[in-house]
């Protein structure tokens, strides 16, 4: 079956149990996020993929992944976790403009995506605060990651 992508449940299977799909073909529930999504990117491709494969083997995992992508663009250098769809509402922290901080996407309140732009190593912190799904005000966030 074919939404956006083709439709997988949560141990990847299709509509054809003995077919399975992964990377950027496949709209995937991830519950990291509570939403079904369709990813394009790299890490996703490799770790849904290897997941795919372990259930083929019988491995009977459910998908646990929260989405993450890394970028580099010229002197920027970013990771992104969990949704960063640019509809979502914004918070930029910024500790230069438009150069090195953190932008929050947030949805009624709470984090669904965070994109860390020349800041490093603070993706398990990201992948934490969005998974804690609070309600937050923007403003709070201010600082919460450095
Ligand atoms: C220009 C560009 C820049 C990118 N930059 C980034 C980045 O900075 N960071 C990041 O995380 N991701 C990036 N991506 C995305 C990332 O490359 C993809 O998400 C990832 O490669 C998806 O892997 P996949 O295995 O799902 O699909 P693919 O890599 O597309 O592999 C699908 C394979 O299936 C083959 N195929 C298609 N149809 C058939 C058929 N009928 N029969 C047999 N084989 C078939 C194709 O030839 C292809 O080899 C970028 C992509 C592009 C195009």
């Amino acid at each position: 079956m074919t939404g956006n992508g083709i439709i997988v449940n949560e141990y990847l299977q299709t509509s054809n149990p003995d077919i399975y799909g992964a990377g950027d073909i496949a709209f995937s529930p991830y519950r990291t996020l509570g939403q079904q999504m369709r990813v394009e990117h790299w890490d996703n491709a490799l770790n849904l993929g290897k997941l795919a494969g372990m259930n083929m083997a019988g491995a009977n995992e459910p998908l646990n992944y929260m989405p993450y992508f890394f970028s580099d663009l010229f002197e920027l250098g970013y990771e992104a976790v969990g949704d960063i769809n640019g509809e979502l509402e914004t918070f930029a922290d910024w500790q230069k403009e438009n150069d090195t901080g953190i932008i929050y996407y947030m949805k009624d309140g709470r984090i669904r995506g965070i994109m860390l732009c020349n800041v490093s190593e603070k993706v398990e912190e990201a992948r934490n605060l969005i998974l804690k799904n609070e309600k937050v005000k923007p403003e709070s966030l201010r600082g919460a990651i450095r």
